[in-house]
């Protein structure tokens, strides 16, 4: 497993399996939160990775979606360290095995039943910010899909909302998206947040991504006609 310090306070936490699979480590003084959770063979990287990390303890999981590459080494991390696991409320029926994720044929029972909370939101339904990063709601890719924002280091956690290669955006994989039209959509997150860095979990950093948007957006015909 490859670990590289990406900003002040984050670590990707990066493996192969065909494509690459980041999963990312935030930490600040009330300690560490953990990104997604890739394959189960990176749990014992990861908390290797915790536990060596300045005597600061594991706080929360958050993930961006349910899909099984993103929850593998959950089930090993919960046996060492007893802490919470959150996703947007509208993935976790998906992600439990209780409806079917839209183009998939068959139930996934990811996690178990209720292991996962929902993030909190506020009165105006607003996602509210946990461990020093804001989610935000970025359906398409999966119907609850979010990225999270971190606000001083200016990066942006994407999951799957993107991909990315040689530095630039590419669309999620289309064979893994429930709604690639709502997932483009959905992309105009970086105009509002225009982050410095922005991170997928299979690819590597794209810097200062609002400068690509325009581009992106104009390959949204060419992506939508050729599904
Ligand atoms: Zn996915
Ligand atoms: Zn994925």
């Amino acid at each position: 497993m490859q670990v590289k310090r990406i900003s002040e306070h984050i670590w990707s936490l990066k493996t192969w399996m065909i494509v690459p699979i980041n999963v990312w480590v935030v930490a600040d003084e009330e300690g560490i939160t953990l990104v997604d959770a890739g394959m189960p063979m990176m749990t014992k990287g990861i908390i290797k990775f915790i536990e060596q990390h300045n005597g600061l303890s594991l706080q929360r999981i958050l993930l961006t979606h349910g899909h099984s590459d993103h929850v593998g080494a959950i089930k090993g991390i919960l046996k060492k360290y007893e802490v919470p696991v959150y996703a947007h409320s509208i993935e976790i029926p998906y992600m439990e095995g209780e409806i079917i994720y839209p183009k998939r044929k068959k139930l996934e029972n990811n996690l178990p039943k209720t292991l996962t909370k929902p993030l909190l939101e506020d009165d105006s339904n607003t996602l509210m910010k946990i461990g020093g990063l804001t989610p935000y709601f970025t359906p398409g890719h999966s119907p609850g899909h979010v990225v999270y924002y971190h606000e001083q280091d200016q990066v942006l956690l994407a999951g799957d909302l993107f991909t990315s290669k040689k530095g630039k955006l590419k669309p999620p994989m289309a064979v893994f998206t429930a709604d690639m039209k709502q997932a483009l959509a959905s992309a105009s997150i970086i105009k509002h947040l225009k982050p410095k860095q922005l991170e997928v979990c299979h690819g590597n950093t794209v810097y200062h991504p609002f400068d690509q948007l325009e581009e992106y957006e104009q390959r949204k015909e060419k992506i939508l006609g050729g599904k």
